[in-house]
């Protein structure tokens, strides 16, 4: 999950006063809801292509929460668990984590990568709590397969590493400066962490889980569902 991006607000300075321009003098958040005009993209643009991450990055252990009901909306909102997507250079990124962390005897366990934009109003339908939810109004890093919620497992079991708190845990234990836990935890989650931004990806504060890549290609809000984007994503 992700609280969406801070809102930048403008301040107009006149002479005689400041002006503070709200959040809801955005207007909503334009999607590519078109599969053509997304082939169109990533042939002008092979960044922009959205890979199945299993292609790229073998040996992922997928637990795509949104596709059971195990997931703080108790609804399932993917078709499948078997497939997930990141654009080309998330894609790469996650690769060099990953041969990283296999050196370390570790691998990464995905529970969320790309989500379609009706899922973001899907999930703010049924929560509707910016802080729990992403404000569709805005577009996520999810919605333009920029982000990716994560967790470390053992290589020699799967077995998840203890991270202190479970996938999509609103408490402030999330928290990455949240340091009243065993020092095994806190070692682990420095683990992910450090690896990650090693590679390129931003940290969330408030979700030990969450990383993203820079938005630095104008990478577009998808409304495309998975079936979709399978046609080209490998
Ligand atoms: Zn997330």
């Amino acid at each position: 999950m992700q609280f969406g991006y801070k809102i930048k607000i403008i301040y107009l300075v006149s002479s005689v006063s400041i002006i503070q321009l709200a959040p809801a003098a955005f207007a909503q958040v334009h999607t590519v809801k078109n599969a053509k005009v997304y082939r169109q993209q990533f042939r002008v643009d092979s960044m922009q292509k959205m890979i199945e991450i299993k292609t790229l990055v073998p040996g992922v252990v997928y637990d795509l929460r949104y596709a059971t009901k195990n997931n703080f909306t108790n609804t399932r909102l993917y078709k499948t668990g078997n497939s997930t997507f990141l654009r080309l250079p998330v894609a790469l990124a996650l690769q060099r984590v990953q041969i990283e962390l296999n050196q370390k005897g570790f691998g990464i366990k995905i529970y969320d990568a790309y989500r379609p934009y009706a899922v973001t109003k899907k999930m703010w339908d049924l929560i509707g709590d910016e802080r729990y939810v992403a404000n569709p109004s805005k577009g996520s890093g999810h919605n333009r397969g920029l982000a990716i919620d994560l967790t470390l497992i053992n290589l020699s079991n799967d077995n998840e590493l203890d991270m202190g708190t479970g996938f999509d845990n609103f408490t402030d234990t999330a928290h990455h400066v949240f340091r009243n836990l065993p020092s095994t935890v806190l070692q682990n989650r420095t683990l992910l962490k450090e690896t990650m931004e090693k590679y390129g990806f931003r940290s969330f504060e408030t979700e030990w889980w969450h990383y993203s890549w820079p938005n630095d290609r104008n990478y577009e809000v998808l409304d495309l569902d998975f079936k979709k984007l399978e046609k080209y994503a490998y």
